[in-house]
């Protein structure tokens, strides 16, 4: 099979072969098993400036902590307004006792957002991945969810479990980058089954395809995986 490239995305890189079109047929059924087994109720619209927050307390942290430590915190600042006129220390000493880690950056960052959307953009969370990515504390993963899960947008945020089932189901090649997988995925999923794909992967990532041990033998994604076939290594899932 001749071996193509596609921009800067290339099928040389995967440990096994198989054409653009046939890996676009297979990454769309995919989406469809993965929105069968985890659909999505209701698109997850919600609050910008909410889930912007939240991105940053949960950088390194488990998913529990997180939500008990956000649902906390506006709590007790309820909104933008109080958090960007509380001092960056209350800020930190409040994560800090709260466990969470990086408390110090983390709270300077919370409270500096706050202080430019409401300065720069009149109180509004930016609705472009650029202007979010100039925010501090803001990558291009967090972006993407604000993106995804504060506006309803078609974004692919690339988190640890859409990195791993992705290279182990051989939608993008061993050892990239979170920013290459993105291309990957975004070339090969359909534009409007994006907003699906982070939601459905963490799912599947939390109750199946594990990080240590996924259950290959229950997986519904079995019969389209190079990783159940032996064509993609633990070595290549990095
Ligand atoms: S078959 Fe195994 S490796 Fe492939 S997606 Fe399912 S659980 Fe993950």
């Amino acid at each position: 099979m001749e071996k193509e490239k596609s921009g800067s995305l290339s099928l040389e890189k995967f440990t096994f072969d198989e054409s653009w079109e046939e890996k676009r047929k297979r990454a769309e059924r995919i989406v469809e098993i993965l929105m069968e087994t985890h659909p999505r109720e209701k698109l997850l619209i919600g609050d910008p400036y909410r889930t912007l927050v939240h991105c940053i307390i949960s950088q390194r942290m488990r998913d529990e902590v997180t939500y008990r430590v956000w649902e906390e915190l506006f709590k007790k600042y309820h909104d933008i307004e109080t958090i960007a006129k509380t001092p960056v220390e209350e800020m930190q000493e409040f994560l800090r006792k709260n466990g969470v880690g990086l408390w110090k950056t983390k709270g300077e960052w919370i409270v500096k957002v706050s202080q430019i959307i409401l300065e720069k953009y009149g109180g509004k969370v930016p609705d472009d991945i650029r202007k979010l990515m100039e925010l501090p504390g803001i990558g291009r993963k967090c972006a993407n969810i604000v993106l995804a899960y504060g506006f309803g947008r078609q974004a692919i945020p690339v988190d640890t479990h859409v990195n791993r089932i992705s290279k182990r189901l051989g939608l993008a090649p061993p050892r990239v980058q979170p920013e290459k997988v993105e291309e990957y995925l975004a070339k090969l999923i359909p534009y409007e089954k994006w907003i699906y794909v982070n939601h459905a992967m963490v799912d599947h990532g939390r109750s199946i395809c594990k990080p240590i041990k996924p259950k290959c033998n229950e997986c519904p994604l079995r019969e389209l995986c190079p990783y159940a076939k032996g064509l993609v290594g633990d070595g290549d899932v990095r």
